[in-house]
């Protein structure tokens, strides 16, 4: 798909199938996680795939030039942000800049609500993963334009995990049945 005829096929427009919000994390990439070529997907990433207005502006855009109606949210199995934002409430050692800061701080009330008593930090991060991907869903759905799209059904917002260690991404919130 990366071929010559590929790329000038693509150069006057793009008809993607799904926006694609996941984690910056280097071993993620969507298009090869999901076997998608040039003009396949849109992607957003940023670490710990968190919501910020600059990516709901990302998503809303792509919706509504491309009229792409199905959005993934992707978090995935050893998530170092979310390893950090562990880190960081449970030591509460300073952070490395103001703005990793913010990231983490949209990462939090995921990480707190999957520390339970009797849990290891395994089955935390797990958790805590997967709480992200949900909140990050949950916002979405909730925010400017795509609040009524997602209300219409006509746009789908689903969440998702994939597994660094087998490939497999588990789509397990807001699926539709
Ligand atoms: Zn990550």
């Amino acid at each position: 798909m990366l071929s010559q005829s590929a790329r000038s096929a693509l150069v006057a427009a793009q008809s993607p199938i799904a926006i694609v919000l996941s984690c910056s994390d280097a071993r993620v990439p969507a298009e090869l996680v999901f076997d998608q070529g040039l003009g396949d997907l849109f992607v957003v990433r940023v670490a710990g795939n968190v919501i910020a207005p600059t990516l709901v502006g990302s998503v809303e855009y792509a919706v509504a030039a491309f009229g792409t109606a199905l959005v993934v949210v992707m978090g995935h199995t050893h998530c170092g942000a979310i390893a950090a934002t562990l880190d960081w409430i449970t030591a509460r050692g300073p952070l490395p800049s103001e703005a990793i800061h913010e990231i983490v701080t949209r990462i939090r009330p995921a990480v707190e609500q999957a520390r339970r008593p009797g849990l290891d930090r395994a089955a935390i991060l797990a958790a805590a993963t997967r709480a992200d991907v949900r909140a990050s869903v949950r916002e979405l759905s909730q925010s400017g334009s795509l609040v009524e799209m997602a209300a219409r059904g006509d746009l789908v917002i689903v969440g998702a995990e994939y597994s660094l260690a087998t490939g497999a991404v588990d789509f397990f919130d807001q699926v539709p049945t």
